[in-house]
């Protein structure tokens, strides 16, 4: 997507209006490639003052995720609004339009979870048997489960409880 720049150069202080859709097949974050199930909507306005322009950019979109605890597969839904500022050295006063797409780009990462969930209550995985906990129950000689039966845990566990 292309933001025409003559209209926000020649009005100092006054928003511009832009909208549409950009075909980002998908974002980098951190060490994953995370992909898009179609395209990021994406409208705002955009405005010059003093020596940059600023950016009102509201994104919508679905992306695949995996969930952070058990990693199963989620399509995650973002919308949000973000400020962003676009430094002077990135967009010289006069320069005929501004590429949105990085900004999209960074738009749909800051919308997205940072540890996203397949549901609020995911168990997880166990860390000492990798038994999935959504799914089945910590497999014989477990570690977590014989912490479980220790009875200055159970003490514990029942004075937290009372509280
Ligand atoms: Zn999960
Ligand atoms: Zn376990």
């Amino acid at each position: 997507m292309r933001l025409e720049l003559k209209q926000v150069w020649a009005n100092p202080g006054r928003p511009v209006l832009f909208s549409g859709e950009e075909d980002l097949k998908a974002v980098r974050w951190y060490e994953e490639t995370l992909a898009l199930e179609g395209p990021v909507e994406a409208d705002g306005s955009a405005f010059y003052q003093e020596d940059r322009i600023y950016l009102f950019l509201h994104v919508r979109g679905r992306i695949h995720r995996s969930c952070s605890r058990c990693l199963a597969d989620i399509l995650e839904h973002f919308d949000k609004d973000e400020f962003l500022e676009v430094p002077i050295d990135e967009v010289p006063p006069g320069m005929q339009y501004l590429e949105l797409r990085p900004y999209i780009e960074n738009g749909v990462r800051l919308a997205i979870e940072r540890k996203p969930l397949c549901r609020p209550d995911c168990k997880g995985i166990c860390p000492h048997c990798g038994a999935n906990l959504n799914r089945e129950d910590h497999r014989p000689g477990c570690k977590a489960v014989e912490k479980e039966v220790d009875p200055r845990w159970a003490k514990l566990k029942e004075l937290l409880a009372s509280q």
